[in-house]
């Protein structure tokens, strides 16, 4: 059984770079979360854009 987990995604509103509620990608209100595919949402892993990285799509080998 593995235990290794993604880590939590970032709310609207806790990115480093945050735009003014609502989200003008996906319109929720801070502190809650992207709709999936929002390209305002914060990749918590690298720090991008969270639409344009891998982290959370990649299929994990193994
Ligand atoms: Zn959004
Ligand atoms: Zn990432």
């Amino acid at each position: 059984m593995t235990t290794e987990q993604l880590p939590e995604r970032i709310p609207f509103g806790m990115e480093r770079d945050a735009e003014e509620s609502p989200c003008p990608g996906c319109g929720v209100y801070y502190f809650d979360h992207h709709q999936p595919g929002c390209e305002y949402e914060e990749c918590p892993v690298c720090g991008g854009q969270i639409v344009g990285c891998l982290c959370f799509d990649a299929p994990k080998p193994g």
